[in-house]
């Protein structure tokens, strides 16, 4: 199965200790290389949580556009280090970046495709390339683009909820829905625009919690855990 796994920057950092922490990533760099042996081509879409957002310094004189190029920026800075402890075990990789970077691979879809089916892990970083998107959008974007069946999206909680959990004490967890659903009711762990791409492309959408990285493992392989957004 050809799989896109969402890594926000936040799961490659110890809270309140600096923006990367080696451990973390070799462990991640681990169950990655597990996922491989298990015969499954990966392609991998770096957050920079870790390091900084757009929403970050609203009431700053820096433009939207500026911390949003911040931002992907970032998501290299995090698929710089990422594919680094990959290689260290071994694994075969190619970071791309939607934007220009030095030492990486400026991304382009066709060549990206190719690599991921001759069994690279394709690393991409860059967002969009474009101000105003998030990484889950590029995330739908590219797992159309390289042909994907399957995006992985850790998040804070365990699933989806059909309103916030952390502020709403009656949210009711929805173990799977479809994206019409995830559409019409405002589902907010993806924007509108990614379950579109995904519909569209038949690309499930497996929604679970970022910690431990372990368990992508469980969402790939048990129906139960997690919320599934599918067709
Ligand atoms: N970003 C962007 N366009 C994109 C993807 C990302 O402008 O296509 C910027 C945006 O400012 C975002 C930041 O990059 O806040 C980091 O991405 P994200 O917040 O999705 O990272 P994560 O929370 O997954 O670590």
């Amino acid at each position: 199965m050809n799989i896109l796994i969402k890594v926000s920057g936040e799961v490659l950092q110890k809270e309140g200790d600096g923006i990367l922490d080696m451990d973390i990533l070799r462990t991640v760099a681990k169950e990655i290389a597990l996922l491989k042996e298990k015969g499954h081509n990966i392609a991998i879409v770096m957050g920079a949580g870790n390091i900084f957002r757009g929403r970050a310094l609203t009431d700053s004189d820096l433009s939207r556009v500026r911390r949003d190029t911040m931002g992907m920026i970032g998501t290299t800075i995090n698929g710089l280090a990422l594919e680094g402890v990959l290689q260290q075990l071994g694994l075969p990789t190619k970071l791309y970046s939607s934007l220009k970077a030095p030492n990486v691979i400026t991304y382009n879809p066709l060549t990206a495709k190719t690599h991921l089916e001759e069994g690279e892990i394709v690393l991409l970083s860059g967002g969009t390339g474009s101000a105003f998107f998030s990484t889950d959008s590029a995330a739908a974007l590219r797992a159309a683009e390289l042909g994907c069946d399957l995006i992985l999206k850790g998040t804070k909680v365990d699933g989806i909820y059909d309103k916030d959990p952390n502020t709403h004490d009656d949210a009711q967890f929805i173990q799977s829905l479809s994206f019409e659903e995830a559409i019409d009711q405002n589902i907010r762990v993806m924007d509108q625009t990614a379950f579109m791409l995904c519909k569209e492309n038949n690309i499930k959408i497996k929604v679970y919690s970022k910690l431990p990285f372990s368990n992508v493992h469980r969402a790939l392989e048990d129906n139960s855990f997690g919320s599934t957004v599918s067709n």
